[in-house]
């Protein structure tokens, strides 16, 4: 009996807020990412509305009363800005930061979504109070004008039309296009994660994108790398407790991650506070594996089902998993050639950078996963093979490269190499859980280890310019100290705590540069690409494909 109460209760369509409205009034696609995929922001122009609001609560006269209504019969509710008494008519206020619409002869209106809200509104009192409302009124207080919008028919059959429009994208697993309308998304607070502009040119690759991604992260990346180090929470801000060390505090909004190395501990309170206020929580082992992520599965399950469909489609992994080869194939290749930019090539270098060109130009044909497999390993032979003659000769023989071995690294530049994939992996795992893909399905690597395939897939684009650039670099700078920044045990090569600290800090300073997407066109930090990057690849089954994976080195 408990069970069909529950049932019942909750087979009742949940009402459409009436804010959800004025989005769908603004652009559908806008609604659907709000409501059913839950994506927020929380930019400029929305706590400068938020601010109003709160002014408006201090300074107003005692006609000022935010009221929350609902109506299960319409299927709305909202809560209004203001409701006034005049000449014996209820009316309700809405309240906008910007100025109003004007139309041919300069007279103020409502803009559309506006107009729709307050009609919602209106409609929503009459329904829930059983009054008539006669209008509604809008306020724009950059132009201090009030606009009256009349509630008639028409007007009641719009909000019953928009409402059942709403109903129908809430069902929907497909997500809208993006509006004809481009002046549209320059305001719009979720242009960021809709990423307009990349759409335009998937269908069209003459359109020149302006950036609408969002600024460069200046958050910091806190790096735990003391053992014994613990992280709490202390009202707002994040704090530190290292061995022997005075307590640091850093207020939660200047922090992007925190990664905790070795054996340090974070509190359950901490944790909830990352969750909500979005940094990320990674773990790292004391040898330089990275172990996982906290993954707080927040976003609409919307998303994953759409990855789910476009992954379960061997021939779409495989075109994916071929961008895939070939743009970690042409980064290789490119950086070999640049290494012989400064100095003369050696004939190992030259063969290797002819042949690679050869192996690249199979890979659009491989018809399997394995066939792949089989190019990617060609690829990376050649390539390691080639790398050791980027080293310049003055470099101490014990930093030079000899052959790529992993787990346990046998030498120093294996052991860089493996820290360093270590971080990335994480900065890659980061972006997935930032736009709320499912980390365990990949389209190229199976699922074979406690690594997240489609981590290990994104992996790929991103070694060559995050980590052998970087290492490969600070060896022929001369940045290493072959005793203190290391640690020997047998056979086996790590970095010592000294050592990973210099490398924390080099990667994270590459990841800072600056660098011109090639098919977008605008600059952006590698540190905003990897964000970049997921969500392209999340284009690639939203209609919207053509620009993942063209990641090449200049
Ligand atoms: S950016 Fe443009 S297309 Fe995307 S949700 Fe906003 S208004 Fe709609």
């Amino acid at each position: 009996m408990q069970i069909l109460e529950h049932f019942e209760i909750s087979a009742k369509p949940e009402t459409i807020r009436v804010s959800a409205l004025h989005a769908l009034a603004y652009c559908p696609r806008l609604f659907y990412l709000e409501e059913v995929e839950e994506l927020y922001t929380q930019d400029a122009a929305v706590f400068a509305g938020r601010r109003l609001h709160a002014e408006l609560e201090k300074q107003e006269d005692e006609e000022w009363e935010e009221l929350f209504l609902e109506s299960e019969e319409l299927g709305l509710r909202g809560r209004l800005d203001a409701l006034r008494t005049r000449d014996g008519q209820t009316i309700p206020y809405e309240h906008k930061r910007g100025r109003a619409h004007r139309d041919e002869n300069n007279q103020p209106q409502a803009w559309e979504s506006d107009r729709l809200q307050i009609l919602a509104y209106a409609y929503l009192l009459e329904s829930a109070h059983g009054i008539t409302v006669k209008e509604g009124r809008i306020r724009y207080h950059a132009d201090n004008v009030v606009v009256h919008v009349p509630l008639d028919e028409a007007g009641r059959l719009k909000v019953k039309q928009a409402i059942q429009q709403a109903r129908i994208l809430r069902q929907s697993t497909y997500r809208p296009p993006v509006i004809d309308n481009e002046r549209l998304c320059t305001r719009c607070s979720l242009a960021p994660v809709c990423l307009p502009e990349e759409a335009r040119l998937a269908h069209n690759r003459e359109w020149q994108p302006i950036r609408l991604f969002p600024e460069d992260d200046e958050r910091q990346v806190i790096h735990i790398l003391e053992p014994g180090t613990s992280v709490g929470r202390t009202g707002e801000q994040i704090k530190i407790t290292r061995r022997n060390q005075p307590v640091e505090t850093v207020p939660a909004r200047q922090i992007g991650q925190i990664v905790l190395h070795s054996f340090s501990q974070i509190s359950t309170q901490a944790l909830h506070f990352c969750a909500a206020q979005d940094i990320g929580v990674h773990f790292i082992s004391g040898g330089g594996r990275y172990l996982g992520s906290f993954d707080t599965r927040s976003g609409s399950i919307q998303r994953r089902i759409r990855q789910y469909a476009a992954l379960s489609n061997p021939d779409a992994c495989l075109e994916l998993a071929r961008k895939l080869v070939i743009c970690r194939g042409q980064g290789q290749r490119k950086f070999l050639m640049r290494g012989t930019r400064s100095k003369a090539k050696t004939e190992k270098l030259e063969k290797a950078i002819a042949q690679m060109k050869a192996v690249l130009k199979q890979v659009p044909q491989a018809k399997s996963l394995e066939s792949l497999l089989g190019y990617e390993g060609n690829l990376a032979a050649l390539y390691f093979g080639a790398l050791p003659d980027l080293i310049s000769p003055e470099v101490p023989q014990e930093l030079h490269f000899a052959g790529r071995n992993r787990r346990p690294p046998l030498d120093r530049f294996n052991a860089m190499l493996g820290f360093g994939y270590a971080l990335l992996l994480k900065d890659v795992m980061n972006a997935i859980l930032t736009v709320g893909l499912e980390p365990a399905l990949g389209f190229y690597h199976q699922p074979r280890s406690q690594a997240a395939p489609l981590a290990l897939d994104l992996l790929e684009i991103f070694r060559v310019p995050l980590v052998d650039m970087t290492v490969t670099a600070s060896v022929n700078r001369g940045q290493w100290d072959t005793k203190a920044d290391f640690e020997i045990r047998g056979k086996q090569v790590w970095l010592s705590e000294l050592g990973r600290r210099k490398f924390v800090e080099l990667y994270e300073s590459r990841k800072q540069e600056s660098w011109k997407h090639p098919v977008t066109g605008y600059s952006l930090t590698y540190r905003r690409l990897f964000e970049l990057e997921v969500r392209l690849l999340e284009k690639e089954w939203s209609g919207e494909g053509g620009l993942f994976g063209q990641l090449i080195l200049r």
